[in-house]
């Protein structure tokens, strides 16, 4: 009921158009955060599945940090926004490979991703995926500038099957939201130590631009438009960052940024903590400075080598009070 009066008003209110304008379109859907601190989206069926996995379990390490720490940010339950999400997938996916996901038959897809299946795995994928529409949803309506969603296991999904411990793309899903909601410039920030690979190949690049530097040649991918895609060393990583923000704020002005802000830099490819730390302060100050609405996500990071569960969660609270 609420989206038909928001839709008629906006087509009342506006000049004929291909595409309703972001600030009037769903922003009367009430969001269910509360108060102007950052929201910060997640519920316990991020940890859904059975099968236990750093993407399906360091979110609630994230969540006891930012309560123990108190940290100026709202935790919101991204639950309303789970049947929009199904519709996005749907959109986003094959639907015969998001039923196997639901269903674990054929059980090859269903594990594509490279979890062993569970009933778990669909409603831990769909809750991953609804924290960002979510978030999507608070920028664009005006209501905060930043919102972060603790999902991960996303970038490397395909549209027909799952890839890299990733089910379903959260990231294209929040791009195909935003561009429903009248976003036309969209920027994907990929900073997880692997390549964005799934993500671009389900969108397209005149609508999404996407800038990834990362640390480890899995699913690399070739830029087109005013893409950038940079495979760099540790020693060569905040310069790097520097070089793809500047490029970021040439090619602009975006809509939306969607800022996929893994830590497996640090776990799997020697980049160090401090470094790590800088990355985080120079993306919210280059978000603010723009004022650009930015969407984060936690993506990759993992217990490896010295750094433990713990460890990996004390790295992914470094983004949440970057942008608190
Ligand atoms: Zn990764």
């Amino acid at each position: 009921m609420q989206r038909n009066i928001a839709i008629n008003t906006a087509s009342s209110n506006t000049a004929p158009s291909d595409r309703p304008d972001p600030s009037t379109d769903r922003s009367r859907r009430p969001s269910p955060a509360t108060s102007n601190r950052t929201p910060v989206y997640w519920n316990e069926h991020f940890l859904a599945s059975r099968y236990a996995f750093d993407t399906t379990r360091k979110s609630a390490l994230v969540v006891d940090q930012i309560k123990e720490e108190d940290l100026n940010v709202e935790l919101v339950d991204p639950a309303t926004f789970a049947d929009e999400t199904e519709r996005l997938i749907g959109t986003v996916h094959d639907g015969a490979y998001v039923e196997a996901v639901r269903t674990g038959e054929p059980l090859d897809r269903a594990e594509s991703q490279g979890f062993s299946w569970d009933e778990g795995i669909y409603p831990m994928a769909l809750a991953h995926n609804s924290g960002l529409v979510a978030a999507v949803h608070d920028v664009l309506s005006g209501r905060v500038k930043v919102a972060g969603s603790l999902s991960s296991g996303l970038h490397h999904a395909r549209a027909r099957e799952g890839r890299g411990y990733c089910t379903f793309n959260g990231l294209a899903v929040a791009a195909r939201a935003a561009l429903d909601e009248g976003a036309n410039r969209i920027l994907i920030l990929d900073f997880d130590a692997h390549g964005g690979g799934g993500t671009r190949s389900l969108l397209a690049p005149d609508q999404v631009t996407q800038i990834d530097v990362s640390t480890n040649p899995f699913d690399r991918w070739t830029p087109e438009g005013s893409d950038s895609y940079r495979l760099v060393d540790a020693d060569d990583y905040l310069p790097a960052i520097s070089d793809a923000l500047d490029r970021a704020e040439e090619t602009g002005p975006f809509d939306l940024v969607l800022y996929n802000a893994g830590m497996d830099p640090v776990t799997d490819s020697g980049v160090s903590p401090t470094t790590i730390t800088h990355r985080e302060s120079q993306v919210a100050r280059w978000a603010t400075a723009r004022g650009w609405p930015l969407v984060y996500t936690l993506a990759g990071g993992y217990e490896h080598g010295r750094y433990r569960l713990d460890d990996v969660a004390t790295l992914h609270t470094l983004t949440v009070k970057a942008f608190a």
